[in-house]
């Protein structure tokens, strides 16, 4: 960012980092990996369960804090889903900001109720060892929690026809219109003047 001189970013394309010349510099961290590079997408690709059409874009902005090591920025990647409604295939953009805090495992304490008190908002710390801050995990699990649970193809999608089975989003099918259902049915067909279509 900017020209700034002296204190000069470095820039990294790995994706496990040596923090111990962080020293009061940002480090910036510009990577494109393919999702196999990741060892838990690897094994959720190798598994057939997902399919990333896309590598893992990272940049992201690595400071030191005091004991903590902070690392802020932006992934992009894809994923290939089937919609929950349609179930056709359809890619999913995951586009979305990261921040991850890491702290040496030497100096993580073992929870003790009355002495570590975590807010709602904290941000779980990501234990390191040998000043290497290893960002595979954290950004493989960042990955996987972006995935919705019922994915949709788009907003609009229209979905199967319950009778048919046709994807509506490619055409209305040719089932005769659905009658309405529910204790007022009758009522309301009688008030529409008979059931017209
Ligand atoms: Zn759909
Ligand atoms: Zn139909």
């Amino acid at each position: 960012m900017g020209d700034e001189s002296g204190a000069g970013m470095r820039i990294e394309n790995a994706l496990i980092i040596d923090t111990s010349n962080l020293a009061g510099r940002d480090l910036e961290v510009k990577c494109s990996w393919k999702a196999v590079r990741f060892p838990l997408l690897k094994e959720l690709a190798s598994g057939r369960q997902l399919f990333f059409p896309r590598p893992v874009e990272l940049s992201l902005a690595i400071k030191a804090e005091q004991d903590l090591v902070r690392a802020s920025g932006r992934m992009v990647t894809a994923v290939q889903l089937d919609c929950s409604r349609c179930l056709e295939k359809f890619d999913l953009l995951i586009d979305q900001s990261l921040e991850l805090v890491y702290q040496p495992a030497a100096s993580a304490v073992e929870p003790e109720e009355d002495e570590v008190e975590l807010t709602a908002e904290q941000i779980e710390l990501i234990a390191f060892e040998d000043s290497k801050i290893d960002l595979r995990q954290a950004v493989a699990e960042q990955v996987i929690l972006a995935i919705p649970i019922k994915p949709l193809c788009s907003p609009q999608c229209k979905g199967l026809c319950p009778h048919c089975g046709m994807n509506l989003n490619l055409g209305p099918c040719h089932c005769p219109a659905r009658r309405p259902t529910g204790p007022f049915a009758g009522l309301k067909v009688l008030l529409d003047g008979g059931g017209s279509d």
